[in-house]
């Protein structure tokens, strides 16, 4: 077990930007800890002095305000897939790619803020919110800035994600998947969204992280799958996924 000097639950966003700030020690913001505590006990992440526990903030609010909806950063993926709007999105889209992330012990736990920050190549539900054109919210403590989640690029300890906000609208989604078994992680995935003037593929396994289809792809080579058959399977899944929503 990694051994932390220091924990920390502030009771705002400002306080806890100021202790991640803190140059005397090194401080990482944790959610629900389902990749960060096993990180810090395997010691895969040996420079890390102590936590600051995002669970006081209050960002576990999912809001739909007229046409946008608020998914609080420390909102659970089970908080996403049960909440009556939320989790109806897009035909059901978070739901569906939420249950995918792992087994429901795991998204009791697991965090909106904790997927983004994370951004695994095979997250679909960080695909889902892709191809729905979320946008990031983050905060350096004083003021607040929104970034398209296809152009977010992980927060310096500076700065906090607080919640991903998306447009409500009239949408159709279809999702396809590649996996060695029906209930493991995706090897690579395809989400499409669908509705008037928007038609976004966003894609999981063809880079570091899941991105937008129509750029430059960089699939990882590795035991689950060589980067020629991701390539391949790419467009398999796309064409299912399209299959889906036709
Ligand atoms: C058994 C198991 C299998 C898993 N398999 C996979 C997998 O195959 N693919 C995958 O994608 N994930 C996997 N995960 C990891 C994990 O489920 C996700 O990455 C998860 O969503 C992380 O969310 P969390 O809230 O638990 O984040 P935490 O573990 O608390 O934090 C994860 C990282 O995000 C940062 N962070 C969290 N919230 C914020 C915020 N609001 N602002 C800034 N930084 C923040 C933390 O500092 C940390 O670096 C697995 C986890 C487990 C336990």
């Amino acid at each position: 077990m990694a051994i932390l000097a220091e924990y920390h639950k502030p009771r705002s966003v400002t306080e806890a930007v100021q202790l991640l700030r803190r140059t005397d020690v090194r401080l990482r913001p944790l959610a629900g800890g389902s990749q960060l505590v096993g990180a810090l006990e395997t010691r895969a992440l040996p420079d890390v002095d102590g936590v600051v526990d995002l669970a006081g903030l209050g960002l576990h609010r999912i809001e739909a305000t007229g046409d946008l909806l608020r998914l609080g950063a420390t909102a659970t993926l089970s908080d996403v897939g049960g909440h009556p709007v939320a989790g109806e999105v897009a035909g059901g889209i978070l739901r569906r790619t939420a249950a995918y992330e792992g087994p429901v012990n795991l998204r009791n736990v697991a965090t909106v803020g904790g997927v983004v920050a994370s951004a695994e190549t095979d997250s679909e539900f960080y695909a889902a919110l892709l191809a729905l054109g979320a946008s990031v919210v983050t905060s350096d403590g004083v003021r607040e800035t929104v970034t398209p989640l296809a152009d977010f690029i992980i927060p310096s300890s500076h700065h906090l994600i607080t919640s991903v906000s998306l447009p409500i609208r009239a949408l159709r989604c279809g999702h396809a998947r590649v996996a060695r078994t029906p209930s493991d992680r995706c090897i690579v995935a395809a989400v499409v969204v669908v509705g008037d003037a928007v038609e976004r593929v966003a894609l999981c396994g063809v880079g570091e992280r899941p991105v937008l289809a129509g750029g430059a792809l960089t699939p990882p080579d590795d035991w689950k799958g060589s980067a020629e058959y991701r390539l391949a399977m790419a467009e398999v899944v796309q064409e299912r996924a399209l299959a889906e929503l036709r």
